[in-house]
């Protein structure tokens, strides 16, 4: 045998016992956005490389070092999407959507960032995100918050997350924050790691959420943005806290909180939790009221979020939080004899067009009652219908309950359907 080929690393598979949960919380997210009224939108995987350096940042993370990115054969480059705000936005001036419009969309799917895999942490991965166009208030910002406070509401794990958020100011208070900030970190680069040394020239704000404890340390004395924000931005943060605090969704202002792409302003926020080692965010989002325009649309407010589903999904196993797994079919059907196995998969469609939501499995490949009924079992199905040729000529089927004490019985075909509906 030739060697096995395997997938990529840091690209997972998501077998068949994993899809159940994946499925679970898919339809959550669906359900919940559409309890918003938010209407999806599908992009492109693949987009021009520029679309992302000119809207993530060049000396961001994600631009430097993350993307897939490749010459096309008549060399252009293009890039596997690392996010999806960037593709969201650069359809909707595509398509008008956002010209002196509001749209309120979510998307889901595949993201791909060239990072040291690791638990929570892979080079494929899923995001489902939120994006609100055309609304400057923070009456959005509190809307989407509570949008992403559902969520875990709905999936049973509001326990063990914590809302962290901060508030960046407008572009102007930052630039002036930043020289404050650089001329700090400048008097104290003894104390800084490589990293952050770096960061100080190229993106001095991601030194506050540097995971070094020496470089925390370091910063205690730093510069404050808060010191740095005009009327407007501290008016938007109250606003935004009033509004939180009157739905009563408790919060923390984490001052060091700045997220890694260069395009928000204002409201940045995270979903943090205890429980997933050092891949703790689960969700994380803000304000981005420069990047329609920054992309070529006329000047259009947003505000968004993404979540990684792979850190859900984990959350929820770990927590045991993962119940009603349902098997793959409901009802097995065996057939033996020639007759049985002639007609037999031709009453299954009867079946399935009476009853549109269950799941029947037939036997295929013949063999021993023994062995059909190993299948019925290994299938899931909580009955098995047994056809043989005595039973065709009698129409009336067999059903063995294979997960209760039940003694099997009679049933004649027109009374199968009334059975199946029972069975869901
Ligand atoms: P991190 O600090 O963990 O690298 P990030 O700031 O790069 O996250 P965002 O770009 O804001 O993350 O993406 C939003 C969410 O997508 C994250 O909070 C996380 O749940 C998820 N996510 C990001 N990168 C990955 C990855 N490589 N694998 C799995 N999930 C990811
Ligand atoms: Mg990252």
């Amino acid at each position: 045998m030739s060697k096995a080929i395997q997938a990529v690393r840091g690209m997972n598979d998501c077998l068949p016992s994993e899809t159940n949960i994946w499925q679970m919380v898919e339809a959550t997210l669906r359900r919940v956005a559409s309890n918003y009224g938010f209407a999806e939108i599908r992009m492109p995987i693949v987009e021009s490389t520029h679309l992302f350096k000119r809207s993530i940042g060049e000396v961001t993370d994600i631009v430097e070092k993350e993307m897939y990115t490749f010459d096309d054969r008549n060399g252009d480059s293009l890039t596997l999407r690392p996010e999806g705000t960037a593709s969201c936005v650069r359809a909707g001036n595509q398509h008008g959507l956002l010209y002196n419009q509001e749209q309120r969309l979510w998307y889901m799917g595949p993201m791909f960032r060239h990072e040291r895999p690791q638990k929570g942490r892979y080079r494929q991965f899923h995001q489902f995100g939120i994006e609100a166009f055309g609304i400057a208030s923070a009456d959005i910002d509190a809307e989407v918050i509570m949008l992403s406070n559902r969520l875990w509401k709905e999936l049973g794990i509001k326990d063990v997350v914590t809302l962290e958020l901060n508030t960046l100011g407008s572009n102007e208070e930052r630039a002036t924050y930043r020289d404050a900030l650089v001329e700090y970190l400048t008097k104290h680069e003894d104390k800084l790691d490589e990293d952050s040394k770096r960061r100080m020239h190229t993106n001095p704000l991601r030194v506050l959420d540097s995971k070094n404890p020496d470089v925390q340390a370091a910063l205690t004395d730093a510069p404050k943005l808060s010191e740095f924000l005009g009327e407007e931005s501290k008016q938007h943060f109250d606003t935004l806290l009033a509004r939180l605090d009157a739905a009563g969704i408790e919060y923390v202002i984490n001052e060091r909180l700045v997220r890694g792409l260069d395009y928000y302003n204002r409201t940045v926020f995270e979903w943090v939790t205890d429980s997933l080692g050092a891949q703790g965010t689960v969700c994380a989002g803000g304000r981005y009221d420069g990047l329609v325009e920054q992309l070529g649309g006329k000047a259009t407010p947003g505000f968004g979020f993404a979540l990684g589903i792979e850190r859900l999904v984990l959350l929820l196993t770990s927590l045991d939080k993962v119940k009603n797994v349902r098997p793959q079919a409901d009802v097995y059907i065996a057939m033996m004899g020639e007759e049985a196995e002639l007609v037999g998969n031709a009453l299954a469609e009867q079946w399935r067009d009476e009853v549109k939501e269950i799941r029947i499995q037939c036997h295929c490949g013949g063999g021993k009652f023994n062995k059909q009924m190993k299948r019925a079992d290994k299938s899931g199905a909580s009955v098995a219908i047994i056809l043989g040729d005595n039973e065709i000529a009698e129409k009336t089927a067999t059903v063995k309950y294979l997960r209760e004490q039940k003694d099997q019985e009679s049933v004649a075909f027109d009374q199968i359907p009334a059975l199946l509906e029972k069975l869901m």
